[in-house]
């Protein structure tokens, strides 16, 4: 159960559910940004906001890399690799903090 600034749990995602965006997806592809499940996930776990990065972060550098040219040409925000694996850092770090 993730707790969430301001006191409040969210029950985890259904089953079947991708647990950290609770969107049915291939866990090769990017979270659902649009999520809320996501975006309050993500603020409990790490204290702030995810960034399309930030869904992008898990991803391997192959997938992550044709997300990155496909999202302009549909209307998507221009992201980095620089920023992904900025944030690889940031969510790793983060993890290993809470876990001590
Ligand atoms: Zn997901």
């Amino acid at each position: 159960m993730t707790t969430i600034p301001g006191g409040f749990r969210m029950l985890p995602a259904a089953e079947g559910k991708c647990p950290d965006c609770a969107t049915d997806h291939d866990p090769q592809l990017p979270h659902n940004q649009q999520s809320l499940f996501w975006n309050y996930r993500f603020l409990g776990l790490y204290g702030r906001w995810p960034t399309w990065a930030d869904a992008l972060a898990h991803c391997d550098d192959e997938t992550a890399k044709m997300w990155i040219g496909a999202m302009p040409e549909h209307g998507g925000p221009v992201v980095t690799m620089k920023e992904i694996e900025a944030s690889r850092v940031f969510i790793t770090s983060k993890k290993s903090e809470s876990a001590t």
